[in-house]
């Protein structure tokens, strides 16, 4: 989400002459865009501040500002030097990147300049993105902008603001100039993409339509999403990745807990067994479907029994791949007003551990049942580890490790997977 932010923000700043660069050093504007999700995200963030000042002693004209989610949850705050031993020049919100510019005028006039104010309506729809730290193979389509989901722990609601879909002819038509300019695979994006809905008069959108509509622009355009909310997983969705080859076969279905009287707690809106029924959907509707999670250890109030429903809702799913988290108590937030962040540190640790642990298990264990197997690779570059050897992912978004023999980025490769990691499959071409 910030990486695609992050390009909506260039794309605006060098209309405006300014130009990107790729080194701190020789930048005279640093933009950091930030995210407020967890306690130590945003503690980076204040490292990397403190880090920066010192680029002011051979730069004095240099502009530092703050941008995204940190900005428009600590709002001027940021631009108190004796609380926070920062000196920064500007503090933008989400909504509020068309007014860079004029804030930078701002700036270069000596004030400090702060803009957080939050819309209903912008989606930067009309904004190409620059894509400039992009493969030149996959690109990320932002289709939507905020949450009004409340689950208790989130700050989203509050840093990025009421949910709003983005006009759909807009993306089908971004998604048609990336394929134009040599993009394979587009990933479309929103904090909960499966609520996408956009009406205008007669006309109206929802998300499998629009799923549908960018996977008939070319068969060779591979398409992604992320993130989806297990109360909005609907079969209709389902049936519209199961009918197109280039729908990738993965889905990000967040469960954070296993346990129904936590799941209620955090206002996620399902149950334990609504999950479950989702999963079993996905598993009838798109057979080889790889399905992965995001977990949260030692949410307010979570006993030994609702963990471990968790780690048994993890047996259950055995999900291929999992982002895992220590719950963090974030300021404003529903829970941070009505539970108590009572989960002992060194238990938070220990059950974070348990998950991991667990899944990496589970990780290995999928792609152990992926040797033997023939995927379609598409390439994104040289290995990591040796230039003999290129990686690329296949529908499941599994990372494909193979010898090259000539292979070039934007290829599509059929791979026998001979052997694995937890985290990587190993193979090699087959000829076509
Ligand atoms: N909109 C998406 C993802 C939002 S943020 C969704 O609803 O699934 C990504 C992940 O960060 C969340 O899924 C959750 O697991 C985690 N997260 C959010 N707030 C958190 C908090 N306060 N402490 C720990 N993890 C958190
Ligand atoms: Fe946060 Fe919940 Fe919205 Fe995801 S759905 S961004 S976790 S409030």
């Amino acid at each position: 989400m910030n990486f695609s932010d992050s390009e909506i923000v260039a794309s605006i700043i060098t209309e405006k002459d300014y130009q990107t660069t790729d080194s701190p050093e020789g930048a005279d504007i640093i933009f950091l865009n930030t995210c407020s999700i967890r306690d130590n995200a945003e503690q980076k963030v204040l490292n990397r501040l403190k880090h920066l000042q010192g680029l002011r002693k051979k730069n004095p004209n240099l502009i530092l500002g703050v941008l995204g989610c940190m900005a428009e949850r600590m709002k001027t705050s940021l631009l108190e030097e004796s609380q926070t031993g920062l000196r920064l020049d500007m503090v933008v919100g989400p909504d509020a990147y068309r007014d860079l510019p004029q804030l930078l005028l701002d700036v270069e006039t000596g004030q400090k300049a702060v803009n957080v104010i939050l819309s209903a309506e912008e989606t930067y729809a009309d904004i190409t993105p620059v894509r400039y730290a992009s493969n030149g193979i996959s690109a990320f389509i932002s289709i939507m902008r905020g949450c009004e989901n409340f689950c208790s722990y989130c700050v989203v609601p509050y840093t990025r603001g009421k949910e709003r879909s983005r006009n759909p002819q807009s993306i089908i038509s971004e998604a048609h100039d990336l394929l134009k300019a040599g993009y394979k695979e587009v990933t479309l994006l929103g904090q909960n993409v499966n609520s996408y809905h956009w009406e205008k008069g007669e006309e109206g959108w929802r998300f499998p339509g629009l799923l549908e509509a960018i996977a008939n622009i070319d068969p060779n355009l591979r398409v992604r999403f992320a993130t989806s909310h297990p109360k909005d997983m609907s079969d209709e969705l389902l049936h519209t990745i199961a009918n197109h080859p280039n729908i990738c076969k993965a889905i990000h279905l967040p469960a954070q807990s296993g346990s129904s009287s936590v799941l209620k707690r955090m206002n996620r809106k399902y149950t334990r067994e609504t999950y479950l029924n989702r999963i079993n959907a996905i598993r009838r509707i798109i057979p080889g479907c790889a399905i992965s999670t995001d977990i949260i250890a030692g949410f307010c109030g979570e006993t030994t029994e609702e963990h471990l429903q968790t780690i048994s809702l993890m047996k259950e799913v055995a999900f291929d791949f999992a982002f895992m988290f220590k719950y963090s108590e974030r300021p404003g937030t529903p829970a941070e007003k009505k539970y108590e962040d009572d989960v002992p540190e060194k238990i938070k640790s220990d059950r974070l551990q348990e998950i991991i642990n667990l899944q990496n298990q589970n990780s290995l264990k999928s792609n152990q049942s992926d040797v033997g197997q023939i995927f379609e690779v598409l390439v994104e570059g040289f290995s990591k580890k040796s230039k003999q050897a290129v990686s690329g992912r296949n529908s499941q978004n599994k990372m494909v490790v193979f010898p090259n023999e000539g292979f070039k980025p934007g290829d599509y490769v059929k791979v026998k997977v001979e052997d694995c990691s937890s985290a990587t499959l190993l193979g090699k071409a087959i000829s076509q």
